[in-house]
């Protein structure tokens, strides 16, 4: 099998059939020709050519038996939860992406879905919240967001299978190079391909990979075709071409944060630096243990200064720009609790940092100059 940087830059050795070309066409048309051949496509909303491509490429990288992609990372969530009936019970990380616990939320209390909110490194406390019959998903996202704490899958796997519930991992932050959730026992992945996959923050796209082709998986396909809500073709085409890139600029990121994480550990004006790279991090042996290849490139850190300091920080950096997501080529800095607004858990002296693969140097020297200038302020 081809290691995953040579399977991304080719696009797994991709030939058009019609022009022998090495970049696929967009193929836009909405429906095709009905004349019994293999590979036609029937209508669009259940799918287009490129978004095949990049679906088999997402479940080679994932160890998948089946993937598919959406026009959001919020719509794979949504497909996960349109399986849910009323009655059933989800355990959600409690400090995950402060929008999928807003959804997630509303969509279970509307639906009469039990939801606990409990911290997944706990296992204790995740037994306790686990019941036989009762618990339907575990949803987990590794790592956690802005404080990237990390989980172990096997042993939720075991958990969640031990009461007949699914363990969904949404690795977005961790990509498919540096973490593999299938293979340690996680039973779907999710990604926002709007991040990383495409990785030049222009578009929005979603992704689930499943470990069985089951019924469940065939409901969550057919929810995506009822919906509308799968990855039109120009966007589909476009993610392909970011994808190509992917290894590289993974490796370039998390090398830089890995830097960046080092060298904020020894400001004295820094209070706490999260990174799961670190060796100081608590997390750092189940990272170590998980992950290959690197850490990721994403790290939040508090400032002794306290909460106006770390607002007035974000206005001071001059390459790294003020802004919210992650996993472009640019790097982004902002304060946290400001982004989620009311009913953050974030502590409101922590400023995020999406890493991008920028000189180091000049990311270093830009976090410096804003250092300097806030504990002078
Ligand atoms: C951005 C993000 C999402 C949501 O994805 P969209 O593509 O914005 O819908 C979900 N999970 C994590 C960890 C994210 O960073």
């Amino acid at each position: 099998m081809r290691k995953n940087a040579t399977l991304l830059a080719g696009l797994g050795h991709y030939t058009c059939p019609q022009s022998g070309g090495l970049v696929p066409p967009v193929q836009s048309s909405v429906t095709s020709v009905i004349d019994g051949s293999e590979g036609a496509l029937g209508y669009a909303r259940s799918g287009n050519s490129s978004v095949l491509l990049a679906e088999s490429l997402l479940n080679t990288l994932e160890n998948g038996q089946g993937c598919a992609f959406f026009n959001a990372g919020a719509s794979a969530a949504w497909a996960v939860l349109s399986t849910l009936t009323p009655g059933d019970g989800v355990i959600l990380e409690a400090d995950c992406y402060y929008e999928f616990r807003t959804i997630i939320s509303r969509y279970c209390q509307r639906q009469g879905i039990a939801l606990t909110l409990v911290d997944l490194c706990n296992l204790e406390a995740v037994g306790q919240a686990t019941r036989q019959g009762h618990t339907n998903l575990i949803w987990a996202e590794l790592p956690t967001n802005p404080l990237w704490k990390i989980a172990d899958i096997a042993a939720l796997a075991k958990v969640a299978h031990r009461v007949g519930a699914r363990l969904v991992v949404d690795a977005t932050v961790a990509t498919p190079l540096w973490l593999n959730a299938l293979t340690l026992g996680a039973d779907v992945v999710l990604h926002s391909a709007t991040k990383y996959l495409n990785g030049h923050g222009d578009l929005t796209a979603g992704a689930l990979v499943t470990a069985r082709p089951d019924a469940w998986w065939q409901e969550i396909i057919a929810y995506r075709t009822a919906s509308g809500s799968v990855l039109p073709a120009m966007e589909a085409w476009l993610l392909l071409r970011g994808m190509r890139t992917l290894a590289l600029r993974v490796e370039r990121a998390s090398e830089n944060a890995l830097k960046i994480a080092r060298w904020l550990a020894q400001q004295p004006g820094v209070s706490g630096v999260h990174y799961p790279g670190l060796e100081q991090n608590p997390h750092f042996a189940r990272a170590e243990a998980q992950f290959s290849g690197g850490f990721g490139a994403m790290l939040s850190f508090q400032l002794s200064a306290g909460a106006k300091a770390a607002a007035a920080f974000c206005r001071r950096t001059r390459v790294f720009r003020h802004s919210t997501s992650l996993g472009s080529t640019e790097s982004l800095i902002e304060h946290r609790r400001s982004t989620e607004g009311e009913g953050s858990r974030c502590p409101d002296d922590l400023l995020r940092l999406s890493v991008g693969i920028e000189d180091c140097a000049d990311l270093l020297a830009d976090l410096a100059q804003a250092l300097d200038a806030t504990v002078n302020a």
